[in-house]
């Protein structure tokens, strides 16, 4: 039960503007639909730049610097991708990743 904070009479649920809405019996004041009961559903929109930020070792692997090393899982030197990531605090140097073109391995590397 809800009441106005007007008048302190009781709000019943009305439709406004074709949305739900709470108003008092007393004074015929509108108040803001804070109970879930009454709250339409929202529609979230998905934040497009949420999903380009995802890119842990997947997409956009042409896009990174590559350099000779040695794989510890092929036993040689092979191309490998590279990228910094902070993975820590920020106040320490981020961490170095590693990912053989050859088996796809990934391992990082502390500078
Ligand atoms: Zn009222
Ligand atoms: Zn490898």
């Amino acid at each position: 039960m809800e009441f106005c904070d007007e008048c302190g009479g009781m709000l019943v649920s009305e439709k406004k503007d074709g949305e739900a809405a709470m108003k008092c019996r007393s004074c015929g004041e509108y108040q803001d639909v804070d109970s879930e009961d009454f709250k339409v559903t929202e529609e979230k929109e998905e934040d497009p730049m949420d999903r380009l930020n995802v890119n842990e070792d997947g997409e956009e692997e042409s896009a990174r610097p590559t350099t000779q090393k040695e794989c510890k899982r092929c036993g040689k030197e092979t191309e490998q991708e590279w990228w910094l990531k902070q993975t820590r605090a920020s106040d320490e140097p981020p961490t170095r990743f590693y990912r053989c073109r050859k088996c796809s391995n990934v391992y990082k590397e502390y500078d």
